[in-house]
């Protein structure tokens, strides 16, 4: 026995140098030595997926690396401990490799993100049949790998038939590099192309990688072909990353969605769900102050709160604005207000071809109130200026009319494409143009 840990330990660290750290934390530590009985040495793992997966993938491999250690020529047999209530309908569940904060009830939905969300969903519920392969592009810090988590998460909880892994761009490239240096490129093979979903994180870090791009092609085309599911994302639409060609018009076959920066009132949401999450109080104008200054990059609104309920914790002090100004005051002024709402006004009567005063007038002519309402609303989303100042601005409206107009458009943006298009093209420009 003690022969045969010493073998297993010998065996497993040489596994542990050289293999991806997940799967030796994940399918490798899990696997227990029993004992040696016809020549077979007999591992035991947790369950029959344990003895597909590693069947699949690094049996051989750890075939030959007992024989080679104990000099012995023992063939490798994997037991699974919950074997024997004779149910082989049901799998046992895998160990489930995703993050548990990352899921579908933990995110916060809102215009720019919804989309995004409904397909996330959809490919769990009927994985290959509906958007495949599914693309996500966004800037960063917007939930692309938050959705392939939750994927991930909900298809573990709900449908633990089905084979899923969840790999980086990166990690593809590491694992097909050190599979061809050690001549494991069936195992890569096999392991990828059995999934009934492959979420690929951070596509655009493959950019000009041929091999394994030619790699990947394959394994797309397997998949695909076989109406396996395979969701992508990225920092930018796939026709603007250096990929093959033939990649680029396959996911045209798919669907490919963006997802936008979130709007004040989804700011709002996801600061209070994360303070709620985190146990952390905080006041309604703290919120307020975050979610006006932090626009496009939600794990910046993350650190916010913890860096908050850190202070007050060691403080023993309650939260409040004075404290977030001076706790925040590099991440708040980060993001401080890129554009005026002079600008915006500049930027809406150019589109609209409308001269400014006509803007800030008070007529009530549809071909004015329009642009005067979407002008407001992008004051709301962008600047840092309270509703009486944005009224004020607009020719000395009240604040109700500001928020009037702010819903007004939002709900047109919601419902209608074309509108959305026109509001993320002139919210893109002042931020742009308001440098
Ligand atoms: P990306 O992969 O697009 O760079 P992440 O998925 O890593 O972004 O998201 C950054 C952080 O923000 C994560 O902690 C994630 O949970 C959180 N996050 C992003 N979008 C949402 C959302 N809509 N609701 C809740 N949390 C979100
Ligand atoms: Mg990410």
């Amino acid at each position: 026995m003690e022969s045969l840990t010493k073998l297993w330990g010998e065996v497993s660290d040489y596994l542990k140098q050289r293999i991806d750290p997940y799967h030796y934390k994940s399918y490798i530590a899990p696997i227990r030595p029993r004992s040696v009985l016809d020549g077979r040495l007999l591992l035991e793992v947790p369950n029959e997926r344990f003895v597909d997966w590693l069947g699949d993938t690094y049996l051989d491999t750890i075939g030959a690396l007992v024989r080679s250690t104990s000099g012995l020529p023992l063939e490798v047999q994997l037991i699974s401990r919950s074997n024997g209530n004779g149910d082989h309908d049901k799998p046992p569940p895998t160990p489930n490799p995703y993050n548990g904060k990352y899921t579908f009830e933990s995110f916060v939905v809102g215009r720019g993100n919804s989309t995004a969300y409904a397909a996330s969903q959809a490919v769990v519920e009927h994985p290959g049949q509906v958007y495949n392969p599914l693309f996500i592009y966004s800037g960063v810090g917007l939930g692309k790998t938050h959705l392939l988590h939750a994927i991930g998460n909900s298809a573990h909880e709900e449908r633990p038939e089905l084979r899923t892994a969840y790999v980086t761009s990166e990690e593809f490239t590491n694992e097909f590099i050190q599979a061809i240096r050690y001549d494991r490129s069936v195992e890569l093979r096999n392991k990828y192309r059995s999934l009934d979903i492959l979420l690929i994180d951070d596509l655009q870090f493959l950019a000009d990688k041929e091999a394994t791009l030619e790699e990947l092609f394959h394994t797309f085309n397997t998949l695909y072909n076989n109406n396996k599911q395979i969701v992508f994302t990225s920092d930018r639409p796939p026709n603007e990353i250096k990929l093959d060609k033939r990649l680029v018009t396959r996911f045209e076959w798919g669907l490919v969605i963006d997802i936008q920066p979130p709007d004040i009132e989804t700011r709002i949401a996801i600061i209070s769900s994360k303070a709620e999450n985190e146990g952390v109080k905080l006041p309604e104008d703290v919120i307020e102050l975050i979610a006006q200054r932090v626009r496009t990059n939600i794990r910046t609104i993350e650190g916010a709160i913890l860096r908050l309920s850190a202070f007050s914790a060691i403080s023993e002090q309650p939260i409040t604005t004075k404290m977030a100004r001076e706790v925040l005051g590099n991440i708040l002024g980060r993001e401080t207000p890129q554009v005026s709402i002079g600008q915006i006004q500049k930027l809406v009567c150019e589109h609209f071809e409308l001269p400014l005063r006509d803007l800030l007038s008070k007529s009530r002519n549809a071909s004015i109130v329009f642009p005067r309402q979407v002008a407001m609303y992008l004051s709301r989303n962008l600047t840092n200026a309270k509703l009486n100042e944005i009224g004020l601005q607009f020719g000395g409206r009240d604040h109700s009319t500001v928020i009037h107009s702010y819903n007004k458009i939002r709900d047109l943006v919601e419902r209608d494409p074309e509108m959305a298009a026109l509001v993320g093209k002139l919210e893109r420009r002042a931020s742009l143009g308001g440098e």
